[in-house]
């Protein structure tokens, strides 16, 4: 039997664990604050510089003892463990009288009294007053008050680096720094600038790693003014952090990131932790209203769903079901989109419901279903401590997916981690990546292809896994060593070395990972790059285990969940197929009507029935089409040749201004129920606050027109809802509100609520996965247009604003950043005679745009 390796406090034993710190070992046995520390923090590398977690050690029993730093030395085994021996605590007290004779003594009134780590420790080490005169200090540092979120008040800094460490070890952005040598070290942001002038991102890391008020911000987050903390998951991007929401009075006064949150583990990104004022934004609807005369009258909410009801009964009886359409919202939780396609299923009986990924993720759901039978994240971001290689095509995740993309950047900066970017852009994570392909825009395919070619060609598939799991490979492996390299390499521009070599780095880790976002999946040839991607992970073998397979970046927070619940044309609640018989009965029978087997429109064929007279009225939850879809004007032409336009929202969106009926919803913050991150984690949206007055949760505006449309559904409760729903969704089985927990469950969830981190484990859903080739093709848009306009435009995500900005242009993110731009390559813009600063107007076919030439960039 192995020994137990021991130590000791106090002369007792106990157990090491191995690689642990003598602090941890500390915390493991003596309970989380067995010594006074502070530059110590839960989310950061052990560093030791205050030394007021010392210990005294011993190398034997009654041996000779030392002072030692507990953060950051081994514990080794048969040490002796002395945590607060007088002459321990005498040092203790000395170093903080220390540190305190060069910091304000202004607790009263500093907004961190009684949540200041300084204090505490103070309070701990006994210290009272401080024997030292007055000299030389700090105390006239300029405060710094230039940015809209984040503030410093740097006489209040004691050097403990935990903020420089935060910008380095959990974001990678390296703003801030030490200046100056003994007495004059201090703090510095980028080159000595302001919070706005320098390259902070305003993530907050520092602003919550500082245990003073030295970094803080103007929600003043670490003031004890709260009454109440709330655990809620971001409305945002598709990472899917958890917030912890203070409030006071039913007012939100901060927001800060839980350090025991799996997903985000203390981290989150300024819209997250900043951009939560537009909750109550005098914007906000606060009424239905019915556009009469060219002009939205406030009604109530009877008067609205009486018309509604009668308009689409009336449309029904009239040119049937198939005329009315839906479409849902990716911002709304999972209960609510179940419910929005439960209503257009059984009460209008169609199955003309969609959602937003049908112009951002839909192609990785089919392509990964296509080969492996589910088209969901095989993995977890957490495996990122277990792979050798990442692999990330048409993803800018440091703006996009910040949380997630300062996790893969950091990644990247390691010594030894292969990183290969796959964009056109040159990206924060090209800057850092080992290849990157910076291929032309719409030759995903190609680019894939060359790396087929050449992980063949060099016998680098894995034959056994290749053997035991898949199906398709001999057709597969022809059709590749048949394709055309001096061709491809051509339409990419990507030199076919570069390729080769990246091909053989992915091919030869040990573990590799692939991240994809919508550089992949809008294009047209989006699915058959996902159908690669998932390809490359099976000739590979980089399937079923930790650190490897593949994970799409999602977009809008809940994109995975609504179409999880069945947002969808073609497929019903579980992505179950709603042609299949069998199925039809299943929905049939739990639903008590007949719901339809004919699959519906989806939203650009929702556009195309509304201009040929075929569709009658369309209910928008949560999506400003007008500006998010692709052909802006003939999204206003369908809108307009609707008779009924239902928008649900917030705010007055451009797409708002074209309905017949508004109704007011409620932001995340005002509701519960679950969002699905990318990585298929179901977490528990906690209601912070009511609705403000006159708005309702979407989920039970929902249940009120079905309820006044004849079909008997119970109130939105987000326990009931989930009861429902994980009848029906096999891979919600055993989900339940009370299982949710702080950190959700990652489906597919058994009915004992065992849930799953890593799919494919030992089969794929579809039995074996499927190799499929597919030829790159030029894009019908350039084969159509590139003669008159010879430039490749294409959509990019800003870190500071989300989506349409509906919601991150009603806070101070607006500030950061106040106007849309464009990225150009510098030798296009000379040749079109373009400045940095200019307008100019961009020409498409489809229309124009006048747009500010922001800076030049890096693109091909
Ligand atoms: Fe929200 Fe995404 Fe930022 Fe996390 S990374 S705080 S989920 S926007």
């Amino acid at each position: 039997m192995k020994q137990m390796k021991l130590a000791y406090i106090d002369n007792k034993p106990y157990e090491i664990k191995e690689g642990e710190t003598i602090l941890t070992f500390l915390k493991r046995h003596m309970g989380e604050k067995p010594v006074p520390t502070l530059c110590d923090a839960p989310n950061l590398d052990p560093f030791g510089s205050c030394r007021v977690c010392s210990v005294d050690v011993a190398l034997e029993k009654a041996g000779k003892t030392k002072a030692m730093a507990s953060c950051h030395s081994p514990i080794g085994e048969g040490q002796y463990i002395f945590p607060n021996t007088p002459n321990i605590q005498k040092l203790r007290k000395n170093i903080v009288e220390l540190v305190i004779s060069d910091h304000p003594l202004l607790c009263l009134t500093c907004e961190v009294s009684g949540n200041c780590e300084l204090q505490d420790v103070a309070a701990t080490v006994g210290l009272r007053d401080v024997r030292y005169p007055e000299g030389a200090n700090h105390l006239d540092t300029p405060k710094d008050l230039s940015h809209p979120y984040m503030t410093s008040d740097l006489s209040k800094c004691i050097n403990c680096f935990r903020c420089i460490r935060a910008c380095d070890e959990v974001q990678g952005q390296f703003v801030l720094s030490m200046a100056g040598r003994g007495f004059d070290t201090h703090i510095i942001k980028g080159l000595d600038q302001s919070f706005m002038d320098s390259d902070c991102v305003s993530c907050g890391a520092c602003v919550q790693a500082c245990p003073t008020s030295a970094i803080s911000d103007v929600f003043q987050s670490k003031s004890v003014t709260a009454t109440n903390t709330t655990r809620t998951i971001c409305t945002y991007c598709g990472v899917g952090c958890n917030l912890d929401v203070a409030t006071n009075n039913g007012e939100i006064l901060s927001i800060t990131a839980p350090f025991d949150a799996e997903v985000n583990e203390g981290h989150t990104c300024l819209k997250g932790r900043y951009a939560f004022k537009f909750y109550n934004h005098p914007d906000r609807l606060d009424s239905p209203m019915i556009k009469r005369n060219g002009n939205f009258e406030k009604v109530s909410w009877n008067e609205a769903y009486d018309f509604i009801a009668s308009k689409l009964t009336s449309f029904k009886d009239e040119f049937g079901p198939d005329s009315i359409a839906g479409i849902s919202s990716a911002r709304c939780t999972n209960e609510e989109n179940y419910l929005m396609q439960k209503f257009i299923r059984t009460v209008i009986g169609t199955n003309n419901i969609d959602g937003c990924a049908r112009v951002c993720h839909s192609p990785t759901a089919l392509g990964m279903q296509t080969t492996f039978g589910t088209g969901a994240a095989t993995n977890s971001i957490d495996d990122l401590k277990d792979t050798n290689c990442i692999l990330v095509i048409g993803a800018n995740p440091t703006d996009a997916h910040p949380v997630t993309g300062a996790k893969l950047k950091q990644f990247a900066m390691k010594e030894g981690h292969v990183t290969i970017v796959i964009d056109p852009r040159r990206t924060e994570m090209a800057k850092y990546a080992t290849y990157h392909l910076a291929l032309r825009p719409g030759t995903n395919v190609a680019v894939l292809n060359m790396m087929f070619y050449y992980i063949i060609s060099e016998g680098l598939s894995d034959i056994t896994f290749i053997k035991n799991r898949t199906e398709g490979f001999e057709e597969f492996k022809k059709e590749i060593l048949d394709i055309d390299i001096d061709k491809l390499e051509k339409v990419s521009g990507v030199d076919r070395n570069l390729v080769r070599e990246a091909a053989i780095a992915y091919a030869t880790a040990p573990n590799a990972m692939s991240f994809h976002g919508l550089g992949v999946t809008e294009h047209s040839q989006g699915t058959f790059t996902v159908i690669q991607i998932a390809d490359l992970a099976l000739i590979t073998g980089n399937i079923g285990r930790r650190g490897v397979g593949v994970n799409p970046l999602r977009g809008q927070n809940n994109v995975q969940g609504s179409a999880d619940m069945g947002v969808q044309p073609h497929q019903g609640a579980g992505y179950l197929d709603i042609t299949n018989d069998e199925v039809n009965k299943k929905y049939n029978e739990f639903y008590g009507v007949d719901v339809p087997k004919v699959i519906g429109y989806k939203i650009p064929e929702m556009f195309d029935a509304a201009l040929d007279g075929k569709l009658k009225a369309l209910w928008v939850i949560g999506e400003d089409i007008v500006q998010t879809d692709p052909n802006t004007k003939k999204v206003i032409k369908a809108l307009e040749s609707v008779e009924l336009v239902v928008v649900q929202e917030l705010f007055m969106t451009e797409t708002a201004k074209y309905a017949d009926v508004i109704l007011p919803g409620a932001s995340f913050l005002e509701k519960n129920g679950t969002f699905t991150n990318g990585e298929r984690r179901v977490q528990a949206v906690r209601q912070v606050v009511a609705p403000i007055e006159g708005a309702k949760a979407d989920g039970q505006i929902i249940v009120d027109i079905m309820n006044k449309m004849g079909y008997s559904q119970a109130d939105y409760t987000p326990d009931g809802m989930l009861e429902e729903i994980s009848q029906i969704v096999p891979f919600f089985a055993g989900i339940s509100w009370d299982r949710l927990g702080k950190n959700g469950l990652q489906w597919p969830v058994l009915k004992d609520g065992t849930d799953t981190q890593i799919l494919h484990l030992t089969e794929f859903k579809r039995g074996k996965g499927f190799f499929e080739f597919h030829n790159w093709e030029e894009t019908q848009e350039l084969q159509s247009h590139s003669k008159e306009y010879p430039y490749i435009l294409t959509t990019n995500r800003e870190l500071e604003h989300y989506n349409c900005g509906a919601m991150t242009r009603r806070t101070a993110n607006e500030q950061i950043l106040s106007y849309d731009y464009l990225l150009i390559n510098p030798e296009d813009a000379k040749e079109n005679l373009i400045n940095e600063g200019d307008y100019i107007c961009i020409e498409s076919p489809r229309g124009k745009v006048d747009v500010i030439l922001y800076r030049y960039s890096r693109l091909r």
